[in-house]
């Protein structure tokens, strides 16, 4: 591209805002247009199915920059705005009031929508879903009338709403279709563990069920029903059932996509001028044996590390997307973190009191440590990051032995 040609970004959340930053860290010197569809400007999403459904969190708290971010870095930040065409033969972008923008290069930040309940009844006033601060601020103020609260879908969205709701004193059950919660992300152990950990804490889990309806009564959702006829009581619904990416704009483009946008480590596309990061990219992953080539990273430390990564190629000097991923959840008084990607048949190492909440479960493969998920052990999560990247062997005894230090082993591994 031409220096003088400006990047349009298209999404203004996490990775759109950290590529625009992350370009003028690193020199980029044409213009920049962040355009976000939501009439907020850009705003932290953790909170949202935590603190701010608690009341410990205010939205003025959210901002994701500070106040003269924007204008002192010359980033354009346009709100309330979507793009509705791409022509990449022109390079234009066209937004929904009819304005054409030209492009040098093209970012596509859109993210990913929730996916909805293909059941009658899920249009019934007093069920919701999560992904914006709007949505956020309808399942507060429903909150604030309801004593029975029903969750569907046992995912990070829908166990950390239970916890905020349950804080707030209202009686939740979680509906999962899976027969264990967190499936994708978690092996059965920790499955287990989490289950027993919301129960003991007063939310009432039904895993292995699906949804048949949402009954209302003048239009307002009173039961949901599950697929054996039984009914849970409910004054509101949270659906938590996962996202699909937003793709439209690629696709109309003739971009290629499968489950996402695919992405090269750094951020390209089959389209030579157009970048693709966040929840929206399929990217690809460093080779880990045993791993997956190429996924969706559905978090804010890929969203933010994609950019980075897109930044350098836009800057000229690139360095691709690599890190160990990484995210984290609050849930009740319990701070769970993950690093890594474990899989089906990974050897499951236990360090810590399980039944204390204050552990760590290492996942090795071929003798290497490739994941780590701790409950309330931020330190081991901070060492299992580097340990991981550094592809470490490590004698699982040791990895038992809470007398072991793991920042010594850590060091060995680096020395
Ligand atoms: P998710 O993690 O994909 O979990 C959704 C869960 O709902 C899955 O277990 C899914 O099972 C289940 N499900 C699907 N259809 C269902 C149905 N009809 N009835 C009952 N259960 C059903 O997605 P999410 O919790 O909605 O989260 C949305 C996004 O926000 C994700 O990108 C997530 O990573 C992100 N998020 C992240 C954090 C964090 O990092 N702490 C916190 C909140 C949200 P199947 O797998 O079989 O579909």
């Amino acid at each position: 591209m031409s220096a003088a040609e400006p990047l349009v970004i298209v999404g203004a959340s996490y990775a759109g805002t950290q590529l625009a930053a992350s370009a003028r860290e690193l020199g980029f010197d044409a213009p920049i247009m962040l355009l976000g569809e939501e009439r907020h400007a850009p705003y932290q999403r953790p909170p949202l199915s935590k603190g701010l459904l608690t009341g410990k969190t205010s939205v003025d708290a959210l901002a994701l920059r500070g106040p003269g971010f924007f204008a002192d870095n010359a980033i354009d930040l346009r709100t309330g705005r979507r793009a509705t065409a791409v022509d990449t033969a022109a390079r234009t972008l066209t937004l929904d009031d009819g304005t054409t923008l030209r492009y040098g290069c093209l970012a596509l930040a859109t993210g990913a929508r929730c996916r909805t309940l293909q059941v009658p009844g899920a249009d019934l006033a007093g069920v919701h879903d999560l992904r914006t601060l709007d949505d956020a601020l309808a399942i507060s103020d429903a909150l604030a009338r309801a004593t029975r609260a029903c969750v569907i879908g046992g995912g990070f969205i829908g166990l950390e709403v239970a916890s905020a709701l349950a804080a707030r004193g209202a009686a939740v059950t979680v509906v999962e279709s899976q027969p264990r919660l967190l499936a994708r992300s978690f092996p059965p152990l920790m499955s287990d563990y989490l289950a027993d950990a919301h129960r003991q804490r007063g939310v009432a889990l039904m895993l292995g069920h699906g949804v048949r309806a949402l009954i209302g009564e003048s239009g307002r959702v009173q039961h949901v029903e599950l697929d054996d006829g039984s009914r849970i009581g409910c004054d509101m619904v949270v659906m938590g059932i996962g996202v699909l990416p937003n793709t439209e704009l690629a696709q109309q483009a003739g971009i290629a996509c499968d489950n996402g946008i695919l992405t090269d480590a750094l951020g390209r596309t089959s389209e030579a001028g157009v970048i693709a990061i966040g929840d929206v990219a399929n990217t690809v992953l460093p080779a880990m044996p045993g791993g997956p080539a190429r996924m969706r990273l559905e978090s804010i430390q890929a969203a933010n590390d994609g950019a980075r990564a897109a930044a350098s190629a836009l800057a000229g000097q690139p360095q691709p997307f690599g890190g160990v991923p990484w995210f984290w959840s609050d849930q009740h008084d319990l701070k769970l973190q993950m690093a890594g990607l474990p899989q089906a048949g990974d050897e499951a190492v236990l360090r810590g009191d399980m039944q204390a909440g204050r552990f760590s479960l290492f996942y090795l493969r071929g003798g290497a440590l490739v994941a780590a998920h701790s409950v309330n052990r931020p330190a081991e999560h901070m060492h299992s990051r580097k340990l991981i990247a550094a592809r470490a062997r490590i004698d699982p005894r040791l990895l038992q032995d809470p007398s072991a230090d793991l920042k010594s082993i850590q060091r060995e591994t680096e020395s």
